[in-house]
């Protein structure tokens, strides 16, 4: 079996900010990349709030300068999907592509957040041909058109702003009465001229053949429904962190961000380290993802020293 000293899941910000700290102090990391490369910030489009670029920076190519940091160090880079863990003993066993087993004395985990999506089969279908679950990214191709967003927290509503000043009408459709987004957000909204906010009401269906040409509503009090003409379906209805395959190991919330002991990285697990935006429900920034990835490095490093101690120790006895 391959034996690895820090094995990194996840290739974001914070995957890689953890693979330059941990090559740099001479621990060889193994990242896993993970279904999407370079994770979110490969579909937006210009990041203008990371520091160090003053002009903004497209987050592909951010995330491309991530990796080659990471690999001037001596990262090794692959492709593949940690299927499975082990975290029973250690060292700690990796499943990838639910065939080949690691051993990692470390673990760093940065496997990010997913959209989520409402479910609707019509969704799924024209996902990319006018549904979307990111307006800063595709915002663009609806200017001049009327375009629904579903949500009603602070995320839907600062990309209903975004896309107000892009698209000709947005309808933003809220499930209750009311928002949940903070008092700030929801005056912006309530404030622009080109949003209209239907409370009470959720989306039934998507429509349209080869892209979306309407959507049809359903009032949630009266079961009442109606079709409206959009070309653009954008979803803003939170993140799901992506630790499905912790579940059974690690100290969790009730919405499956991980619980890393406050201000480190540590998990429930020694040697087990959690980064990103797989243990950020507040934040989930770039900069913020990054800084917790050097965090999970720091510790994890920390961590193999005083384990080398604690066998060398062993073997004197
Ligand atoms: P939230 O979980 O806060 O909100 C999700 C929203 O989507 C809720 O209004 C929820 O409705 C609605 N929703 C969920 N499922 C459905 C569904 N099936 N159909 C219709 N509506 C649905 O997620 P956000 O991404 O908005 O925010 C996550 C965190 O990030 C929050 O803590 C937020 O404050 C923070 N954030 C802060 C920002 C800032 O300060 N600038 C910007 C963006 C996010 P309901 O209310 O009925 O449950």
């Amino acid at each position: 079996m391959e034996k690895v000293k820090v094995l990194i899941i996840g290739s974001g910000p914070a995957g890689f900010t953890a693979a330059v700290y941990a090559a740099r102090a001479g621990l060889k990391p193994v990242l896993y990349q993970g279904g999407q490369p370079g994770g979110q910030l490969t579909i937006t489009t210009d990041v203008e709030n990371y520091p160090g670029y003053p002009e903004g920076v497209q987050g592909s190519q951010m995330m491309v300068d991530f990796q080659k940091q990471a690999e001037r160090f001596g990262t090794e880079i692959r492709l593949g999907m940690v299927t499975s863990v082990d975290f029973s003993g250690w060292p700690h066993k990796v499943t990838i592509d639910q065939k080949d087993e690691i051993e990692a004395e470390a673990v760093i985990i940065s496997t990010g957040a997913s959209a989520k999506w409402l479910g609707l089969e019509s969704e799924q279908r024209l996902n990319g041909m006018g549904v979307s679950a990111c307006a800063v990214c595709d915002g663009f191709f609806f200017r001049g058109q009327d375009v629904v967003i579903v949500g009603a927290g602070d995320t839907a509503a600062e990309e209903a702003s975004y896309l107000s000043k892009i698209v000709n009408k947005v309808y933003m459709l809220v499930r209750r009465d009311e928002m949940r987004a903070s008092t700030i957000m929801q005056q912006r909204v309530k404030n622009a001229p080109n949003i209209e906010i239907l409370f009470n009401t959720s989306t039934d269906e998507v429509l349209g053949g080869e892209s979306v040409e309407g959507v049809r509503l359903v009032n949630n009090v009266t079961g009442e429904k109606k079709e409206l003409k959009v070309q653009g379906f954008f979803v803003a209805i939170g993140h799901q962190p992506n630790t499905e395959i912790f579940k059974d190991w690690l100290d969790m919330d009730e919405t499956g961000y991980i619980n890393a002991v406050p201000g480190t990285s540590k998990t429930n697990i020694p040697g087990v380290f959690a980064t990103g935006d797989a243990q950020d429900k507040v934040y989930r920034q770039a900069v913020i993802a990054a800084g917790s990835g050097c965090m999970g490095a720091l510790d994890a490093e920390k961590f193999i020293a005083e384990k080398e101690v604690e066998m060398a120790e062993r073997e004197v006895m």
